[in-house]
């Protein structure tokens, strides 16, 4: 194969790279070694797996700075928060090397004496993996980690604005020692007919993917065909609740991490703040000092706390967002327009209200609607009043409300007076348009396990 394509960077719109573009025909060839794998890979102890899985996790943690450049270059993302994330990455290797050891299986009671019952998890078989760029490491070892240590070989299409990384990633599993076609990465800027392979053919049993609920809609539908295991880590538009009683400072400053972390590019970033009126003066005027003091500029920087949206779509998305809502009476408190290049100034905005689109659809970027409320039931409607149900945040002093207010959230993770909950060991995921299934926690690797029954008659 001779075709490449580049890969941009949003800070310099230059390229930084080029990749080889996979067509069908390697979709075929990688879907076919990828099963040819499996047979062996299945067959490997746990401990074995295991092993593997630990030094891939010390050869990407040794790779840190190297990776972290590779990510600031080819999405934007400040260097800093890279190397962050390289080690949010590597922690989804770490707890998935121990977690092959204990895919424990069940024995069942059996009414009648001369039987038992068996049941044992056995992996799923090769998986395809489609991710996104906003996390080019993390959302490919958060799928690969807990499908390799079950004992399946994984196929990764990475998001055409971020593949260098997933390729870096996958010259480290070799590097570790880790086997041929176990572990693939298949840049391609045909994502829909690479794509179509995978989907056809019935020996690979499981579609992981990450990205947005339109897309996530549509493979669900082409996998169905081979009826294959479906994972599906989709679209969110969180909303914060701060309470009366709650811990202003706290709030400000979680709620700050949350929303501008990755120029507010992430599935679970704040995207809704609904803050009390007897705290909201004091919560805007907090908020928008903090978020004042932002450094915008070159994600190589490390200086630089918010880089350039990721490509030119992205931003006029948060524009168009931020002119509706300034035109249906938001006013931007701090803020409001474009910066240089591909960047979005910090933007905080007050008097926002129902029928303003940034209410209703993902913004991905540095943006801070506010919307006041006084009435508890009320600002829980608000909250569930949305097709997405990812990620939702309240702020309380106030136990019984934290719970009250928390079971009555439909969404799959509800941070209580915490605005960064994911982490490698607790359940990664969404409710309805959100997505369906887990990762992280013995919950990831459970997608990559299917149990067998055994009835054994003596
Ligand atoms: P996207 O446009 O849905 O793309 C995601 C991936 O799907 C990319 O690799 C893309 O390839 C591929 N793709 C697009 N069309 C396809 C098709 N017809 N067939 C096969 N593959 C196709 O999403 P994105 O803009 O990259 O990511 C942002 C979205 O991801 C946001 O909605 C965000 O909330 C969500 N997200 C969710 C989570 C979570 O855990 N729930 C985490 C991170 C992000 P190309 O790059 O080549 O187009």
């Amino acid at each position: 194969m001779s075709a490449t394509f580049d890969v941009m960077s949003p800070a310099t719109g230059k390229p930084v790279a080029s990749v080889p573009d996979n067509g069908v025909a390697e979709a075929r060839a990688a879907a076919a070694r990828a099963v040819a794998a499996f047979a062996t890979w299945r067959r490997m102890t746990a401990y074995e797996r295991s092993a593997i899985l630990r030094a891939w996790a010390s050869a990407i943690m040794a790779d840190e700075a190297a990776l972290g450049r590779l990510m600031a270059q080819e999405m934007g993302k400040p260097i800093t928060e890279a190397r962050g994330e390289v080690k949010y990455a590597v922690s989804f290797v770490e707890w998935y090397a121990e977690e092959a050891k204990r895919v424990y299986g069940t024995t069942v009671p059996s009414q009648m004496a001369h039987k038992r019952l068996l049941v044992q998890p056995q992996p799923v078989g090769p998986v395809y993996a489609i991710t996104p760029w906003n996390f080019p490491a993390a959302m490919i070892t958060r799928k690969a980690a807990p499908a390799l240590a079950a004992g399946c070989t994984v196929v990764v299409k990475p998001a055409e604005q971020s593949p260098l990384t997933a390729v870096r990633l996958a010259e480290l599993w070799t590097a570790a020692g880790g086997p041929p076609d176990v572990f693939q990465v298949l840049p391609a800027s045909d994502p829909a007919a690479v794509s179509r392979v995978f989907f056809d053919d019935p020996a690979i049993r499981k579609l992981s993917f990450t990205g947005s609920t339109e897309i996530g809609v549509l493979l669900a539908g082409q996998a169905a065909k081979t009826m294959k295991r479906v994972s599906l880590e989709l679209g969110g538009h969180a909303p914060f609740l701060i309470f009366a009683d709650a811990d202003v400072d706290a709030a400000v400053k979680d709620v700050f991490a949350s929303k501008f972390r990755n120029a507010g590019q992430t599935c679970v970033c704040v995207n809704r703040i609904y803050v009390h009126a007897d705290v909201h003066d004091r919560f805007v005027e907090r908020f928008a000092a903090a978020a004042s003091t932002l450094r915008v500029g070159d994600p190589l920087d490390e200086a630089t706390q918010i880089g350039p949206l990721v490509d030119a779509q992205g931003l006029a998305k948060v524009r168009a967002h931020v002119e509706d809502a300034l035109g249906k009476g938001a006013r931007a408190v701090l803020g409001g327009t474009a910066g240089e290049g591909l960047t979005f100034r910090p933007t905080v905005l007050t008097s926002v209200a129902r029928g303003m689109r940034i209410l209703e659809e993902e913004t991905f970027g540095p943006v801070a609607p506010i919307v006041p409320f006084t009435d508890e039931t009320d600002v829980i409607r608000q909250a569930n009043d949305t097709p997405f149900g990812l990620a939702a945040y309240l702020w309380t002093r106030d136990l019984s409300r934290a719970f009250r207010v928390a079971e009555a959230l439909d969404y799959g993770i509800v941070g209580i007076n915490d605005g960064l909950p994911s982490t490698a060991q607790a359940p990664f995921g969404g409710v309805k348009m959100s997505g369906v299934g887990r990762e992280g926690g013995v919950w990831g690797i459970e997608e990559y396990l299917d149990v067998k029954y055994m009835s054994i008659g003596l």
